[in-house]
């Protein structure tokens, strides 16, 4: 239940702010430390860690 509010809550955010790409500002978006398929793009990521 609270995973559906937050992604409800992501989505009005999104729609007002638009988006701004998380691996831009993380510490693994270089080389191969990050694999993940929504890199360099992503907008929700768990293991996103600021530079
Ligand atoms: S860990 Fe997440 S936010 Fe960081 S570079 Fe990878 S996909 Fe992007």
């Amino acid at each position: 239940m609270l995973k559906f509010i937050r992604d409800i809550l992501f989505k009005i955010k999104d729609a007002f702010v638009g988006h701004k790409f998380l691996c831009d500002s993380c510490m693994y978006d270089y080389g191969n430390a990050c694999v993940r398929p929504e890199r360099p793009n992503a907008i929700r990521c768990p293991d996103y860690k600021k530079r």
